[in-house]
């Protein structure tokens, strides 16, 4: 089935780069969120992004024109209904997006794709909450989007082929890179990455290394581009520690115990980049450590 017209549910980071990625594609992109300050922003972070593209010669003036004219806005879900791929790309909590899918689904045609870019959440199990199961997918894109290659492409017990063969001819049109994952709590790179970040919040917590030391030590001892702690304040703490609960919950194992100050930062809301502060403080120049 060919898809043209694609509905994206959540104008945060993830929602605002998807939208970018497939309007400059080619495709026409609905982007909803229940926060028309989310939206704006949206707008405002995929603008900047292109004008980066622009002046970096990845891509003309006309382009950028041309990708932001194939992006409408919408406070109201029900909108979404004539599209061809609805990617759900809000808040990462269950019972969130189980909600966002009993809303659109009255408003849905038969052959709409529903998929979801959730990090971790069980896809069998929100797919179940549907009409349509078979066609139902894990769509697992990478922060920031417009610059990541991979795209991770999870099936759900009841996923029909045609649908994981249509997804990834869009992933070859977005000129990214699919991986395909099976349906187990945070599929591939979360399962790995994110017990690493915990167990580098468990050594900031043990006072066995500073913030400094931590990502100084991953970075030129490891060669990671970025520190654990900054990468968390990237991905921003409350989706580190949502996923963290997801792992241990799924698959009942201590070792993927989220680490207690973890679980502090997000309860100040210091959630990282995001909310200017997280393990650093970013309201200045430059990121100062905050611990
Ligand atoms: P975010 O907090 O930046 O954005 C979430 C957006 O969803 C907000 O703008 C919020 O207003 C909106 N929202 C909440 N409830 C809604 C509703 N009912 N209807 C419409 N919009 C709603 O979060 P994010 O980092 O963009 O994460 C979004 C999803 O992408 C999560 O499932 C997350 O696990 C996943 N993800 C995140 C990353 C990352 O690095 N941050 C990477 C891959 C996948």
């Amino acid at each position: 089935m060919g898809i043209s017209k694609v509905g994206i549910v959540g104008a945060g980071q993830m929602g605002n780069g998807i939208a970018h990625v497939f309007a400059l594609a080619g495709y026409d992109v609905l982007l909803n969120d229940i926060s028309a300050d989310a939206l704006e922003k949206g707008i405002a972070t995929i603008t900047r992004n292109l004008d980066r593209q622009v002046s970096r010669e990845k891509i003309t003036e006309a382009e950028k024109d041309a990708t932001l004219a194939r992006i409408k806005t919408t406070e109201t879900l029900a909108d979404l209904g004539p599209t061809d791929l609805i990617i759900e790309a809000a808040t990462e909590r269950e019972d969130v997006k189980n909600a966002i899918f009993e809303s659109l689904l009255p408003h849905l045609g038969p052959d709409t794709i529903l998929t979801s870019n959730t990090s971790s959440i069980s896809i069998t199990r929100l797919a179940s909450r549907t009409d349509r199961p078979e066609k139902f997918m894990g769509f697992h894109f990478m922060n920031p989007v417009p610059v990541m290659q991979l795209v991770e492409l999870i099936r759900g017990i009841a996923t029909d082929e045609a649908t994981y063969k249509t997804l990834l001819e869009v992933v070859d049109t977005l000129r990214k890179t699919a991986a395909s994952a099976e349906d187990f709590p945070a599929f591939i790179v979360n399962r790995i990455l994110m017990p690493m970040i915990n167990e580098a919040v468990y050594t900031l917590y043990e006072g066995v290394g500073s913030v400094k030391s931590i990502d100084e030590s991953m970075k030129l001892g490891a060669n990671h581009p970025m520190g654990p702690l900054e990468l968390a304040d990237f991905i921003g703490l409350d989706t580190c520690l949502a996923i963290m609960n997801v792992l241990h919950d799924g698959l009942a194992d201590t070792k993927y115990r989220p680490c207690p100050l973890l679980t502090k930062y997000v309860e100040a809301g210091w959630l990282g980049r995001k909310t200017q502060r997280g393990f650093y403080d970013y309201r200045g120049e430059v990121p100062v450590p905050t611990r």
